[in-house]
């Protein structure tokens, strides 16, 4: 089966492409620039890749750019989307990339005979922000959608992007006829296999080197079951709508402490964060549906420890 991967050099694209490759399919990845060895060369290296990898160049916002590359696929797995919290231009730099980009691929997709499902890689940032408290007997579910207004209103920028794309790929969906299915994860870290620490793993991780560590509630989930959740959802026909992909609502100290039992010699911060001043209060969000997708969430404890492993091995933790 040939499928396409959006994005296919990024952290949850490129452990998607490795899964996909083990599981026999043959994929056409977009990337953004073909002769940047740090964006290739890990997705080259993947077993499989040699015999049924092939890589494209497109940019979100060329339009019509996708239609070449989605033609004679099956599925369509759409991951790019800026990452960043920090962006100069929320405009430029993540709104229009997620929102035109989101729309641009899906029209591509309306033009392709052979696409049977469309999977988008939403987020849990497109369900939970609409001004409603979260709080710990609070559950977030499928059925929470966020408020563009009310991201607006906090200058929350990467959520805002995410929420406008989620919103117009259903809008889009509905008035095409696409099947599409869309994976919302939460807070996303794992074992990296790009040659940078991308965006959600390096803030949760700096610590280690910087000494310094955000105290804070995190929607944690492994971005081996990210991907995994991307495949299923396009496997088992019966999947449909949104799914929200968290494996467990957890804190910063937590991290730290398996952390410390594990790696008693790291350079932690001298200073620990108290749990007290969180920036996202706690709150819980339902996997129920997830898991019946096959999902069986891998325990936090793993996921730090085979990160740590993966930032050592490339020699970003010493
Ligand atoms: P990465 O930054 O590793 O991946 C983002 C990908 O999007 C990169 O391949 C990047 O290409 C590509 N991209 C960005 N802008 C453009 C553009 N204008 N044209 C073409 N490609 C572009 O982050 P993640 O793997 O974490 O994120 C992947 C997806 O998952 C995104 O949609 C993100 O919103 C979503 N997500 C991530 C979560 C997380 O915690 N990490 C949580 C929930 C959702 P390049 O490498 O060239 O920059």
């Amino acid at each position: 089966k040939v499928v396409c991967v959006t994005g296919g050099s990024g952290f949850i694209a490129s452990w998607l492409v490795k899964l996909l490759l083990q599981r026999g399919y043959t994929i056409r990845a977009t990337v953004r620039d073909l002769n940047d060895p740090k964006k290739t060369e890990h997705l080259r290296a993947l077993d499989g890749a040699k015999e049924r990898l092939t890589l494209f160049k497109v940019n979100l916002l060329d339009e019509g750019g996708f239609d070449a590359v989605v033609d004679g696929c099956e599925g369509v797995f759409h991951t790019a989307s800026p990452v960043t919290l920090t962006p100069n231009n929320p405009q430029a730099d993540l709104i229009e990339p997620a929102l035109k980009g989101t729309l641009n691929v899906l029209k591509s997709c309306t033009k392709a005979a052979s696409i049977k499902r469309v999977i988008v890689t939403s987020s849990m940032a497109s369900v939970a922000y609409n001004g409603k408290a979260l709080t710990p007997d609070v559950i977030v579910d499928e059925t929470w959608f966020s408020d563009p207004s009310f991201c607006e209103s906090q200058k929350l920028w990467y959520v805002l992007s995410k929420t406008l794309a989620d919103e117009a790929a259903w809008k889009f969906a509905k008035e095409s006829g696409i099947d599409m299915v869309t994976i919302n994860p939460g807070y996303v870290i794992g074992p990296i296999l790009q040659p940078t620490v991308n965006v959600t793993t390096g803030l949760i991780f700096e610590s280690i080197n910087a000494r310094k560590f955000p105290d804070d509630t995190f929607r944690f989930v492994d971005v081996r079951d990210v991907a995994n959740a991307h495949i299923q959802a396009f496997e088992v026909p019966s999947a449909s709508g949104r799914y929200c992909l968290v494996g467990r609502v957890g804190d910063t100290v937590e991290v730290l402490k398996i952390v410390r039992e594990h790696y008693p010699t790291l350079h932690f911060p001298e200073e620990v964060p108290g749990g007290k001043d969180l920036i996202l209060p706690f709150h819980n969000v339902s996997n129920d549906k997830a898991k019946t997708l096959g999902i069986n969430f891998t325990p936090l404890e793993m996921t730090v420890i085979d990160t740590i492993e993966s930032l050592k091995e490339k020699g970003f933790v010493k």
